[in-house]
């Protein structure tokens, strides 16, 4: 039972994230929602099954110095605009050029592991509280 009952969890966290479209939710944030389903699950047990969703490669971690990790269920590579206020992340959905695989070419004696592109600044809603 105790298998099951973790699988539940694990896609009641999954269908959260997923179900965020856009929003990068953090652990609390997910927390607070999954409980609407699953009222007994602890936040451990969140932090938990969202480390073993990276893991398994269904989210991908969005991490900021400072910040609280946001969780992103979109795999297809986009890029962000991150507000430099409020720290959310917003998906750039314009297609963009491939550049990995064009740097991959170019330097191919380095391994590339890992990708992070950031447009910082300020998003509509801290633009219009501060002027
Ligand atoms: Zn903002
Ligand atoms: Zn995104």
């Amino acid at each position: 039972m105790a298998i099951k009952r973790l699988t539940k969890q694990r896609r009641a966290v999954l269908e959260v994230v997923q179900n965020a479209k856009g929003h990068h939710p953090d652990a609390a944030w997910v927390y607070a929602e999954v409980r609407k389903k699953v009222p007994r699950i602890s936040l451990g047990t969140v932090y938990r099954t969202l480390d073993a969703l990276i893991a398994e490669g269904y989210l991908v971690p969005l991490s900021r110095p400072g910040e609280a990790v946001r969780y992103e269920a979109n795999l297809d590579g986009h890029l962000h605009m991150v507000c430099r206020q409020c720290g959310q992340f917003f998906d750039i959905i314009h297609p963009l050029p491939d550049l990995l695989s064009e740097v991959r070419a170019r330097y191919p004696e380095f391994s590339i592991e890992h990708v992070q592109v950031e447009y910082e600044g300020l998003c509509p809603a801290c633009r219009a509280q501060d002027p």
